[in-house]
């Protein structure tokens, strides 16, 4: 078990960074992390890069001080903590600056994640990196602008402390949280259910794009590029409606995709019950949990929706 002030002696200069188009849980896990340091280790010299995170979380401390692109003075990290990621690949234009480190971290909770780094403190079962953050850390330390980022983070990975990936140690963690003085009705209202005008209109348009298969037992859905113009959103809009068509009566998988700007789709997976996403989502190249699982995949969309049906029903 590494403990994060453990990693921070004897070392100058720390980067850090999350996966490809941050989450909750990967923005709120960084945050904190560089929250930490840069009250506890004033004389580090700190990188956080993060490519730009939706503004639900910019009220969180220090997010104006991401770096959004590969830029930096610092030629080799002495250490780098890769966050929420499943592998390098996930790191983006980031991945560099890891592989070139002295040494490193990372923490994480995908199931597909294969243990890269020096330090790995790896936990599928956790509700969140967040979590696993907040056990890394001294409790006394974690201040009311670090609890906001934990608690965000584990808003976000655990549906509000819904899915099955929460634990009674979830909640418990999620209660010290509480207790640093954070205003957590004001964290769920504003970053979880909260969206704009075009975010419900585009999930309107999801919906009315969705249709049943395999017996109703999976629901696929779609949004074209077109269609993200027309209600003038973007990818990090889109947050949210898979779930929504998980929740469809009887469905047993939710499979969302949006066209990416190659031409490509973007593919989110959702289950009920007992079903591994990740397994799928591995086999177009993806990765993720048991339970929610992301890939990206080319071709039509009626050919797209035909290989992800056919894997899916390999495994029903
Ligand atoms: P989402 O469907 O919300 O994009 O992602 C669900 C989960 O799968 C998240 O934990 C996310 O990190 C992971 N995930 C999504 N897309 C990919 C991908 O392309 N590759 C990998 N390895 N994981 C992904
Ligand atoms: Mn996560």
């Amino acid at each position: 078990m590494i403990r994060i002030d453990e990693k921070l002696t004897g070392v100058r200069t720390v980067g850090i960074a999350g996966h490809v188009r941050p989450d909750g849980d990967c923005v709120g896990s960084t945050l904190a992390l560089y929250n930490y340091i840069k009250n506890y280790y004033p004389t580090l010299e700190v990188t956080l890069f993060l490519e730009p995170i939706p503004n639900i979380f910019k009220f969180l401390n220090r997010s104006e001080e991401i770096v959004n692109t590969p830029d930096t003075d610092v030629s080799q990290f002495d250490l780098f903590f890769a966050l929420d990621c499943g592998d390098t690949g996930r790191l983006g234009s980031f991945a560099d600056f890891f592989l070139n480190a002295k040494s490193t971290v990372c923490i994480d909770h995908h199931v597909s994640n294969q243990a890269f780094a020096g330090d790995n403190y790896i936990f599928p079962e956790a509700s969140s990196t967040c979590e696993l953050v907040f056990e890394l850390m001294e409790e006394e330390r974690i201040t009311k602008e670090i609890a906001e980022c934990l608690y965000t983070g584990m808003v976000h990975d655990t549906g509000v402390f819904q899915y099955s990936c929460t634990s009674a140690k979830t909640m418990n963690i999620a209660g010290i949280l509480m207790e640093k003085g954070i205003d957590y009705p004001k964290i769920i209202d504003d970053t979880f259910y909260t969206k704009t005008f075009n975010q419900n209109r585009i999930l309107g348009q999801a919906l009315l794009n969705s249709s049943l298969y395999l017996n109703g037992r999976c629901i696929v859905s779609s949004v074209s590029r077109e269609e993200m113009e027309a209600f003038d959103v973007l990818p990090k809009h889109l947050d949210g409606i898979v779930n929504q068509l998980r929740v469809t009566k009887d469905v047993q998988v939710a499979v969302f995709l949006y066209e990416n700007e190659d031409g490509s789709w973007k593919g989110s997976l959702r289950v009920n019950g007992d079903f591994n996403v990740a397994e799928v989502a591995i086999v177009f190249g993806g990765g993720g949990h048991v339970k929610a699982a992301g890939f990206t995949i080319w071709g039509s969309l009626s050919e797209c929706t035909e290989r992800v049906l056919a894997e899916i029903e390999k495994r029903l």
